[in-house]
């Protein structure tokens, strides 16, 4: 069969979850659109990490699309305005980027850079997100949104910033924090703008429903924002309550229950413009969700929706329910930052095989002694035809279950049990080669191909670069970056390098829904893992001491013959800084190594020479990258 890019595109799913931003080139290079539409510049991944390679600069790396940033931001305030001005809506738009999502440096002050001109704003949720965002968000116009918990030396912060000339509003999480703040203010001598979480009563759907909901850890119920209103009306501080903020969970992945949240959110507005307070921000927080597995359904970590549609549900929703309650539009404040993050970078790495010893097949001669298991997987082996392959495998699954109990039982040797071992796959592998044309095979049979295919490693931990797909399941997409214009003819697992066996990648997008295995060209791969954006780049942690990546940092440049360049690259953690953060001292563990090794150089045991040798082999490898080192 003839197989075009085409074919690739739906193989990988890629048109499904990527489609304004991957595509594949006339050579099958992968090419990514930092611009964020298929018409503008391509830009060959594969290229890219030559570059970097010929740099010297080991994978596995993260490649970071600043302008991926850019898009986006773009893409969210410009939707927003665009819909509010189409719709009659009369308040404006104040987003916010929730640094939590990703709080690199580099990241933050691309996303503020990007939203100078639509005033969008940063959202911290503790208190080292808070020094941050007072450092960074400088724009006065720009909203400082400051969610989480929150101690006195928080709101003290807070008050800080207000000095400073930033537009704070303290959004109230739980009904003391009231207390604190209106406190703290007075120590400072200071009024900042006073937002309150709502806890609304509609669930959401998703991994984190529970946001939202009488179990939501977050939030004041009903009876609670009432007491508070009270509490600000008796300290004649009510002219402070300036937002209503409700945040229902991430990654939601089903717009009706947006809807919901949305209707009943902006219903509790309307009843606080009614009382006569002055609120002028509505805050719908977070939950936009990313396409992972291109489903456009709200299973396989996919949503039935796009930004696009979540915009124009909270424009028109909030409008409705305003114009019916006849109160004032309020300005449209949102939270998202997945839907933000998320695209704009991904982790290049090598996928490699068990360098196989040759798998082969145990033979055994058949006695009178032989075991009966034995003799009778003999027998099926050459029985095995197409009028009873199905009799044939469920007699030597059968086979297979009993082995281990005779094994257990010590009347079958270690020779037999692997005979037996391979003795089954073959006649697996026989049996799909004999039905692979069959127009109808039974699910048990096809099911043994997923079961037979084999287990690939990758160059990463999952637990540093991916951690969601071990944490909850999150799908990721995960596919080759060059050769796309063949067929790919290798089905594999793919596992992790760490010593975890939840290490690995559970499912992939494919073009009938998730699948357990991924199609590469060969045994040797170099793969990306997309959308790693937002969250799985700061979430990650050191299992196994497997530390942070080298970083490339990437801008498209028109001017450039190669319209790209590398703005920067960030080196990983290196072996001796992931021990540092464990309380080693590196230093010292050479010079133990160094003194051990003199040692055995004294009493003869190891040459002078080749003890100098170990010494610094241990020095440099100290001082390398902490993954796998096979370029
Ligand atoms: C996490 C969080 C967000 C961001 O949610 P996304 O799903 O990434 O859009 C927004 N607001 C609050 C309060 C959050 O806790």
């Amino acid at each position: 069969m003839k197989w075009d890019i085409s074919d690739s595109l739906e193989e990988y799913q890629i048109h499904r979850w990527a489609s304004d931003f991957l595509s594949i080139n006339q050579e099958g290079d992968l090419c990514i659109h930092p611009l964020g539409d298929l018409k503008s510049t391509p830009l060959s991944i594969m290229k890219i990490v030559n570059e970097v390679r010929s740099k010297k600069v080991k994978l596995p790396v993260v490649l970071r699309f600043h302008d991926l940033l850019h898009t986006q931001v773009k893409k969210c305030n410009d939707y927003f305005f665009k819909t509010i001005e189409q719709s009659g809506f009369q308040g404006s738009y104040f987003g916010v980027y929730p640094i939590k999502v990703n709080q690199l440096r580099e990241v933050v002050e691309e996303i503020v850079d990007a939203g100078k001109a639509y005033n969008y704003g940063l959202e911290a949720g503790s208190k080292a997100e808070l020094l941050s965002i007072l450092a960074y968000n400088d724009n006065p116009k720009a909203l400082s949104i400051l969610n989480g918990y929150k101690d006195k030396e928080y709101l003290k912060l807070a008050c800080l910033g207000k000095k400073l000339g930033r537009n704070i509003v303290i959004v109230v999480e739980k009904p003391g924090e009231l207390d604190l703040a209106l406190e703290v203010m007075q120590e400072m001598q200071v009024e900042c703008d006073l937002g309150i979480r709502a806890k609304l009563n509609t669930e959401s759907s998703g991994p984190w429903k529970d946001s939202s909901g009488d179990k939501a850890k977050f939030g004041l119920s009903f009876h609670e924002i009432y007491n508070c209103i009270e509490k600000l009306k008796s300290h004649h501080k009510e002219h402070l309550f300036k937002l209503l903020h409700f945040h229902v969970g991430s990654q939601i992945p089903d717009i009706r229950s947006i809807k919901e949240c949305l209707l009943e959110g902006a219903r509790l507005y309307a009843e606080l413009k009614k009382l006569g307070l002055p609120i002028e921000y509505f805050d719908a927080g977070g939950g936009v969700g990313i396409n992972y597995g291109g489903l456009k359904s709200t299973t396989g970590s996919s949503t039935n929706y796009d930004l696009k549609d979540y915009v124009s549900d909270v424009v028109y929703i909030l409008k409705d329910v305003c114009d019916q309650a006849q109160v004032a539009h309020p300005h449209i404040v949102n939270e998202a930052g997945r839907v933000i993050a998320a695209k704009h970078s991904c982790v290049v790495t090598q996928v490699f095989a068990d360098d196989e010893m040759e798998d082969k097949r145990i033979e055994i001669e058949i006695t009178q002694d032989t075991h009966h298991l034995v003799k009778n997987m003999a027998e099926l082996e050459n029985d095995l035809s197409l009028s009873n392959y199905l009799d044939v495998y469920y007699d030597a699954l059968m086979i297979k279950q009993e082995s281990i109990h005779a094994f257990k039982l010590g009347v079958l040797s270690l020779k037999e049990k692997a005979y037996l071992e391979t003795s089954f796959q073959y006649i697996c592998e026989r049996i799909l080669m004999m039905t692979k044309n069959l127009k109808y095979v039974p699910q048990e049979i096809k099911e043994l191909e997923t079961e037979l295919t084999a287990n690939r490693f990758v160059n990463l931990s999952i637990f540093q670069s991916a951690p969601d797909t071990w944490a909850i399941n999150q799908m990721l997409p995960v596919l080759p970056l060059e050769g796309h214009h063949k067929k790919p003819d290798y089905y594999c697992r793919l596992a992790d390098i760490t010593c975890d066996s939840d290490g690995k990648f559970k499912e992939f997008p494919g073009p009938s829904g998730p699948r357990p295995y991924l199609p590469l060209h060969g045994k040797k791969e170099i793969i990306g893992i997309f959308l790693t954006g937002a969250y799985q780049d700061v979430m990650g942690d050191m299992h196994n001491l497997f530390g942070r990546l080298n970083e490339v940092h990437i801008f498209v440049d028109e001017n450039d013959p190669d319209q790209y360049y590398i703005e920067e690259i960030i080196p990983g953690n290196r072996c001796a800084d992931v021990l540092k953060i464990m309380q080693y001292n590196p230093k010292e563990m050479c010079a133990k190594i160094k003194k051990t090794v003199d040692c055995r150089i004294k009493s003869g045991d190891i040459p002078s020479r080749k003890g100098v040798e170990l010494t610094d082999f241990y020095e440099k490898m100290i001082y390398s990258y902490t993954y796998l080192n096979i370029d």
